[in-house]
């Protein structure tokens, strides 16, 4: 016997036994989508619909996306056939980070194959290029950004409390002036819906001599007057050193990226391991995210309904009683509280009510803020709606039940 296979083996099963026993297990639902019925999915041989898509205009299924996609797939192919360096940088590429650079008022934009990966890949490189670096990073920023900063030799980690401005401000103070500074953020917050105090950090930034890094993740697409996110909307893109964003979420595609100053931008490229040593995206996605951007930065209307939708559901929530967290976006988490229950939740809905929602766990967020994360895409009907409160209605109380017994 193979010890370390037998040892490694034996902590598998025993993690597994953990997250099946605390209900942190992770089931992943087979959701089959159907482009021109969007948001009902096909799941074990039957419609459902879904209220959890991250493609929240619904562009994922947008006729000239589609399009796009296969003019591309036709004229060049199914894969890139080689990273950035190595053959795989096409015009189409060069052309959406011009868009991408564009969107967000900087001087230049870099495609990664995830918003994942620009964030680990861009923040890792930054932080490496100076000696000691210092990162400020509020204690909800996504897994992604927490990849590039932790465990790097030389540089210091400080968490500040979620948007709180005096505490970023009292860890700013406590290190040396001359260090080198990164103050990296969330406009909107993935779980909560929240919004960052992106002027006040700003105004942090310049008098502690601080750079600043911001997730869009969940903005692009969606906030300002062309989609360029909160930072747009609010006027401030001029005042961030780099902005994130993704192509999955309001774009409706796949792929991440960071935009920025040409040198810094140049700096990331020419440095980032997880830029340089994978493959380009493929030509179709490369192409459909394109059409994407350009369509959505034309279609503000679009946007509008999306918040529209947003003020709805929470209405709705509200006159039925719904608990909910008090989002200002178009997120909106509805409590459960346990683990156990918040599943029981989600396996209901689907059962009973053909509704599907994921439930958030831990470490996703705290223990004891269990949820379900709903969105209300511009395609979701309002008498779809009228459904999901019904059946929440019917299902929470009974969880709240469960857990007092
Ligand atoms: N940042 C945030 C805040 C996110 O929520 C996510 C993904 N959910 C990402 C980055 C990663 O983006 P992508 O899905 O494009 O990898």
């Amino acid at each position: 016997m193979n010890a370390t296979r037998s040892r490694f083996l034996d902590h598998c099963r025993q993690g597994l036994d953990t997250l099946r026993a605390e209900g942190r297990y992770r089931e992943f639902a087979r959701l089959e989508r159907e482009a021109d019925r969007f948001p009902v999915y096909r799941h074990e041989g039957r419609d459902v619909i879904v209220w959890s898509s991250n493609d929240y205009l619904g562009m994922g299924r947008h006729p000239s996306v589609i399009a796009a996609g296969q003019e591309a797939l036709a004229a060049h192919g199914a894969g890139a056939g080689g990273t950035r360096n190595i053959s795989g940088t096409s015009p189409l590429i060069a052309a959406l980070e011009e868009e991408l650079a564009t969107l967000h008022g900087m001087e230049a934009a870099l495609l990664f194959g995830s918003g994942y990966v620009a964030n680990q890949a861009a923040i890792s490189t930054i932080l490496t290029s100076l000696p000691g670096f210092h990162v400020f990073s509020d204690a909800k920023n996504h897994a992604s950004m927490i990849a590039g900063m932790r465990g790097l030799p030389g540089v210091t980690r400080h968490i500040f409390r979620h948007n709180d401005v005096a505490h970023l401000e009292a860890l700013l103070a406590s290190v040396p002036a001359d260090a080198p500074k990164l103050i990296a953020f969330e406009s909107v917050y993935s779980m909560d819906g929240d919004v960052a105090p992106i002027g006040a950090i700003c105004d942090l930034a310049e008098r502690f001599g601080a750079m600043t890094y911001l997730d869009e993740v969940h903005a692009v697409g969606l906030y300002g007057e062309t989609g360029g996110g909160i930072s747009e909307r609010d006027g401030l893109a001029h005042r961030l050193d780099l902005i994130e964003g993704t192509l999955a979420k309001g774009f409706g595609v796949v792929g991440g990226y960071v935009a920025a100053r040409a040198e810094v931008v140049d700096h990331i490229r020419s440095n980032a391991s997880g830029l340089i040593f994978t493959t380009a995206l493929p030509p179709a996605t490369v192409a459909s995210a394109l059409a994407s951007v350009r369509h959505v930065k034309g279609d503000g209307a679009l946007r509008g309904r999306l918040a529209a939708q947003a003020r709805l559901l929470k209405a709705k929530l509200d006159a039925a009683g719904i608990a909910r967290l008090p989002s200002e976006s178009h997120i909106v988490p509805v409590l459960v509280g346990e683990a156990e229950a918040c599943r029981a939740v989600a396996r209901r809905l689907l059962a009973e009510f053909a509704i599907y929602a994921t439930p958030i766990n831990y470490p996703t967020v705290p223990r004891g803020g269990e949820r379900l994360r709903l969105c209300a895409t511009p395609f979701h009907a309002e008498a779809m709606m009228d459904a999901l409160v019904v059946a929440l209605r019917s299902v929470l109380p009974r969880a709240a039940l469960s857990r007092a017994a």
